[in-house]
């Protein structure tokens, strides 16, 4: 593999801009990074002489997004559209088979033209809840007594963390039974206990507070009916929790007079986006309805309550994660697509309040860190070499990460133009 220098480039290292230099990969990792401060030859003069030598004048470097929130379902077309937008590892919250997800898993790990994955395979729910009524062959969890054996169970089947839905189905017009407070405290004990983190899907302030006494490691989702309250985020903050609020589902499942922006629905119309973006993609972010998607909005339902919520999370230093939710499918018209859909979360929590630095590192070095991907998220010397090249200064503007230059996955270069191609073909035909 031909090592590659990019040369007199901004550096975002996953924190901040750390200065103007260069950073050079070889192998698949990151072997130097220079940001001029020593008076030493140029840059580049350094690199071996069969280097490739990119001149990222004008642009800044960040390590390759991480979407802490999706939904592959099996499709490697959800993971190639994820890496053509800059996403170079997806943590997907619930797939199956797990035979098919660890397939995939392992797919995702040795190809260069796909984003890599986490999974937590299938997720605990309660028996007839949300979403096993609709599935009767997941797995449920009655109790506390079986909380222990569902974890090492999925452990057994190669899951990363473990995904817990708390939800009794009113987003969808339904009253169905939820997992129990002891039972949610058993899995995320059982959980820790065998060194995996736990998640839970809360999407309603009861949901919340259930999983954050249970002893959640993450919560995600944000309830739309009302912000969390002081006390709720000082709890959170004390106890070390992080959260994944998936803005960009909020968005689109809030009723349609309270959507402050429209960020999500209005991605298939920026430029910047729009000549990369399969048909499938585009029509699914006008017209998709599949995913959290609330179906009986409540009268308070409303995107600022969320907002308000990441903002006063994020006051109280409680790791806020970027991550979509995203949920679209062959076949399943979900708005928020694969890679796409991380860029109207990253101005979303801009919108939120977190400075567009803060929101990088949301995408970057925090989810890894949280994760223990401790190999990427970070620009640094022996990282992986998974970069992301924009123009211009993400930043001061967060929209500058749709103007994509480049995408480096394990130190091997995604070929964009190929993939345009691609899309405009299908587009044709
Ligand atoms: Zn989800």
């Amino acid at each position: 593999m031909q090592p590659v220098v990019i040369d007199r480039v901004r550096i975002f290292d996953g924190q901040s801009v750390v200065g103007t230099g260069s950073v050079e990969c070889a192998d698949g990792v990151i072997t130097r990074v220079d940001t001029g401060s020593a008076p030493s030859p140029s840059p580049s003069a350094l690199a071996s002489a069969s280097a490739e030598v990119i001149d990222g004048a004008g642009r800044t470097l960040l390590p390759g997004l991480i979407d802490a929130h999706t939904h592959v379902f099996g499709a490697e077309s959800n993971l190639e559209l994820a890496l053509a937008f800059g996403v170079t590892t997806e943590l997907d919250m619930f797939m199956g088979p797990p035979e098919a997800t660890r397939a995939l898993c392992a797919l995702a790990g040795e190809r260069h033209d796909l984003a890599d994955l986490r999974s937590s395979g299938l997720l605990a729910s309660a028996p007839g809840g949300h979403p096993g009524v609709t599935m009767p062959s997941l797995p449920t969890v009655a109790g506390p007594g079986q909380a222990d054996a569902f974890v090492a169970a999925r452990q057994a089947e190669g899951a990363h963390f473990i995904k817990i839905m708390v939800d009794d189905g009113a987003n969808h017009g339904m009253s169905l039974p939820a997992l129990e407070p002891a039972t949610v405290t058993a899995l995320a004990d059982a959980a820790r206990r065998r060194g995996l983190l736990s998640v839970a899907h809360v999407s309603a302030v009861w949901s919340a507070r259930l999983a954050l006494d249970s002893g959640v490691d993450v919560l995600t989702h944000l309830p739309l009916e009302a912000a969390l309250d002081d006390a709720f985020v000082g709890r959170a903050a004390e106890r070390g929790r992080a959260v994944i609020p998936t803005l960009a589902m909020l968005e689109v499942s809030a009723p349609r007079p309270s959507t402050a922006t429209g960020v999500a629905r209005s991605l298939a119309d920026d430029p910047r986006i729009a000549g990369l973006l399969p048909d499938h993609a585009r029509a699914a972010i006008a017209e998709g309805h599949e995913g959290l998607c609330v179906e009986h909005p409540l009268p308070a339902h409303d995107l600022r309550h969320a907002l308000s919520s990441v903002a006063r999370l994020h006051r109280a230093g409680v790791p806020v994660l970027a991550g979509t939710d995203a949920n679209h499918r062959p076949g399943r018209a979900c708005p928020v697509v694969h890679g796409v859909g991380l860029h109207a979360e990253l101005a979303l929590l801009v919108e939120a309040g977190l400075t567009p630095a803060q929101a990088l590192t949301a995408a970057t070095s925090a989810p890894a860190a949280y994760f223990g991907l401790s190999d990427r998220g970070v620009i640094a010397p022996g990282r992986r070499a998974d970069l992301l090249l924009v123009t211009g200064d993400p930043t001061t503007d967060i929209t500058a990460t749709r103007s994509i230059e480049a995408i480096w996955r394990g130190g091997v270069r995604f070929d964009r133009e190929a993939y345009r191609e691609r899309v405009a073909s299908h587009t044709a035909a």
